[in-house]
């Protein structure tokens, strides 16, 4: 599972909040709102 570096919260990956632009996805921290990583797989999150 993922952890925060910025408050150090262990999450699910489906507890993550998710941005998508374009054919980029961007992943969020549901806790303080840091980011988590980028993705260019458009279908990442089935
Ligand atoms: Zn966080």
């Amino acid at each position: 599972m993922p952890t925060c570096t910025h408050c150090e919260t262990t999450l699910d990956a489906e507890e993550l909040v998710r941005h998508e632009s374009g054919d980029l996805l961007f992943v969020h921290c549901p806790s303080c709102g840091a980011s988590m990583g980028t993705y260019r797989e458009p279908g990442i999150g089935r």
